[in-house]
């Protein structure tokens, strides 16, 4: 292994980079958790919080991966055998179905299968939810950005359909890798839970993740029978009153939180949201460039925080990211589940500026060449063309 100089290139699509100011935050000494300091810290967290999600709901905010939230939505709000409708956008949106099954729901019956191509089809849910004239389907489950296909479901719409066919089911929505980095409104959109974590857009280490939750999700949990303890939301929202955790809460990342909340909110959501799609744009650009295909086929899907990139046949994604990572410094996202190999993921979320993405698709450029990937050579010079424009 040769010497590291400079910074490595951390472009996959979570953990992201994290800010110096973050890692400063962090680093302030450890306080009591049951002191009046911390209890200030926790009310003002709980109010900063709320524009990312666009609530002006409760945020129960547990010291675990995003996959503690998945749960935490699925236990707090739902009944054994409860049938729940699940779209097969891809893997995550598979592991949190398999999830949902594994807990005691009934998963198989409403399942909506998918090509990975493609987010959650309104349409498709509008039929379903007609055929459901016995209103049994309790919630439907849509991960917002996939991360393992780089396709964005379109949330508005997926209410839109439910609204239209009349149905009470709730919407559990899965945000980890696009909150704070693609425009997300949990109130507007009528989401009963929204589900995220710290490790993406929210530029923080991985250990925190979060349930916005609406006064129907909040309602449907004081009769909900799936089992939970630590999960409940009702003590923690409870102690929360008082700036207060029912566990120990996870001090230094919260001291992170505040400080990427501060960021956030300096730039401007809009804003932040904006940049995001430009360099997704510029991304795709180069792309495109290279003579690649974009695994996303749906010119209203593509995400924001992350691009897919498939590989020509006959070539494997993994070899080209061991090359970057050896020659460059630079680790990409794999192939998950049935993709793997078969396409490499490009992270441009986050702390992210024009030259990391610059210096992220220059590295994927020469990556590819140097893997014998038939490209033509212009995709950088048709990202930079974007980026110096707009
Ligand atoms: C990363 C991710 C998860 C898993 O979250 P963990 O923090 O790894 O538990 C779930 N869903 C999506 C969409 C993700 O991107």
């Amino acid at each position: 292994m040769t010497a590291r100089t400079g910074r490595h290139f951390l472009q996959i699509p979570g953990p992201t980079n994290v800010p110096d100011q973050v890692l400063r935050a962090m680093s302030a000494p450890t306080i009591d958790h049951r002191g009046p300091e911390f209890a200030a810290l926790t009310l003002r967290l709980l109010e900063a919080i709320k524009p990312v999600f666009g609530t002006s709901g409760p945020v129960v905010i547990y010291p675990a991966s995003g996959t503690g939230a998945w749960e935490a939505a699925l236990v707090n709000t739902l009944s054994p055998g409860d049938r729940v409708l699940a779209f097969e956008t891809g893997h995550f949106a598979t592991l949190w179905r398999e999830m949902a099954g594994s807990l005691g729901l009934e998963v198989d019956r409403d399942f909506v299968p998918g090509d990975w191509r493609h987010g959650a089809d309104p349409d498709v849910l509008a039929e379903r939810l007609a055929a459901d004239t016995a209103r049994e389907i309790k919630a439907v489950c849509v991960v917002h950005n996939e991360t393992s296909t780089a396709v964005t479901s379109r949330i508005a719409d997926i209410r839109r359909a439910m609204d239209e066919a009349g149905h009470p089911a709730l919407l559990l929505v899965d945000t980890i890798s696009s909150l704070g980095s693609i425009d997300y409104r949990h109130d507007e959109w009528g989401v009963d839970v929204t589900v995220a974590g710290s490790q993406k857009g929210l530029m923080l280490p991985p250990g925190l993740s979060f349930n916005a939750v609406s006064s129907k999700a909040l309602e449907a949990s004081r009769t909900a029978r799936l089992p939970r303890s630590f999960w409940d939301w009702q003590p923690i929202i409870e102690a929360n009153k008082k700036g207060s955790f029912s566990y120990t809460p996870a001090t230094n990342l919260l001291y992170g939180l505040e400080e990427a909340l501060r960021l956030l909110d300096a730039e401007g959501l809009p804003e932040v949201y904006a940049r995001h799609a430009r360099h997704a744009a510029a991304t795709r650009a180069a792309v495109r460039g290279w003579g690649l295909e974009v695994l996303c086929l749906d010119e209203r899907e593509h995400s924001g925080s992350l691009t897919a990139v498939l590989m020509p046949e006959g070539h494997d994604a993994d070899e080209v990211r061991k090359i970057i990572l050896e020659r460059f410094d630079m680790s990409l996202g794999a192939g998950l589940g049935k993709l793997a190999g078969r396409v490499f993921r490009i992270g441009h979320l986050g702390s992210f500026n024009d030259l990391t993405l610059a210096g992220t698709l220059a590295g994927v450029q020469m990556g590819l060449e140097l893997a014998g990937v038939p490209i033509k050579k212009d995709g950088l010079g048709d990202a930079l063309d974007l980026l110096r424009t707009e």
